[in-house]
């Protein structure tokens, strides 16, 4: 049993305050949805739960199983058990998944796994999340369609079993049986048979396509920087149908105006 439990999240990235306090605390087995309009913080909040560099904490605290993340190395936070599916996964050339999950289970102490065993692993993986043989031999990504990189992210949470994931839009770029394989993996994660741990995640997602597969136990909206609501998950469907209109503050929903101060900023969100 796991526990992710994230307290008064505030951070910055280039001199602006973007995520202003969030609290969410996600336990194995649990899906949370968030959902929110372009330029809310929801690729923020994942890139600063795994520590990414460009972004500054100002406050709060990120504890999985009661271990302080905050302040720790990205490559901590993962061997620790969390992971993230980035919403545009990168290309890393000459090195192949293989390679990157060999080291991965190295660095969380599960070598045995690292081993032969991986690659039978990935195979099989692979062959359930129509990530084609050749995509495994490449440099991680490379020449990899946006769709295909987020088989490719899923194989890798398939492979290195985590605690807890949030995936930052994993569907988009994704057809319809692709993402039906990709959603269904990461379900049977988080609902697994009896004796295995379950997967916590954080799915952060414009689209109910998705969560009709994930069937979230929790929906947040984040605007602002901020969660303004949860949720079950008929929340989902009344913001596929109304936006987030009634969300929006009047500053925010001027911010988002196309014309006036700030107004080119808000077409490139
Ligand atoms: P979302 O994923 O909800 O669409 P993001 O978290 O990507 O939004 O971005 C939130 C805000 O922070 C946006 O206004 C965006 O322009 C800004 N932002 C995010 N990352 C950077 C960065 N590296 N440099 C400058 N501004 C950034
Ligand atoms: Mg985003």
């Amino acid at each position: 049993m796991s526990e992710l439990v994230v307290t008064g999240l505030r951070a910055a990235v280039a001199g602006r305050e973007v995520l202003r306090g969030i609290d969410i605390v996600v336990r194995s087995g649990e899906v949370h949805a968030v959902m929110g309009p372009n330029g809310a913080g929801k690729s923020t909040l994942g890139k600063v739960l795994l520590g990414h560099p460009a972004y500054e904490v100002l406050d709060g605290s990120v504890c999985l199983d009661g271990v302080e993340l905050l302040g720790r190395p990205t490559w901590e936070r993962a061997a620790a058990g969390l992971f993230l599916a980035p919403q545009d996964p990168i290309e890393v050339p000459g090195v192949t998944v293989a390679a990157v999950l060999a080291e991965a289970l190295v660095a969380s102490g599960r070598a045995a796994a690292a081993g032969p065993a991986l690659l039978a692993r990935l195979a099989e993986e692979a062959g359930a999340l129509g990530v084609s043989p050749a995509l495994l031999e490449r440099g991680l990504n490379v020449d990899a369609s946006g769709g295909e990189r987020k088989r490719m992210e899923t194989l890798q949470l398939a492979a290195l079993a985590p605690s807890v994931a949030v995936l930052d839009e994993l569907d988009s770029g994704l057809d319809v049986d692709a993402l039906r394989e990709c959603a269904q993996r990461i379900a049977a994660a988080a609902r697994p048979a009896p004796g295995v741990t379950a997967l916590g995640v954080l799915a952060i997602t414009h689209y109910r396509r998705l969560l009709d597969v994930l069937r979230p136990d929790r929906v947040h909206v984040l605007v602002g920087g901020r969660l303004v609501a949860s949720g079950g998950p008929e929340l989902a469907d009344e913001l596929e149908q109304a936006g987030y209109a009634a969300y929006l503050d009047p500053s925010e929903a001027a911010a988002a105006a196309p014309a006036g101060e700030g107004g080119l900023d808000a077409l490139f969100r």
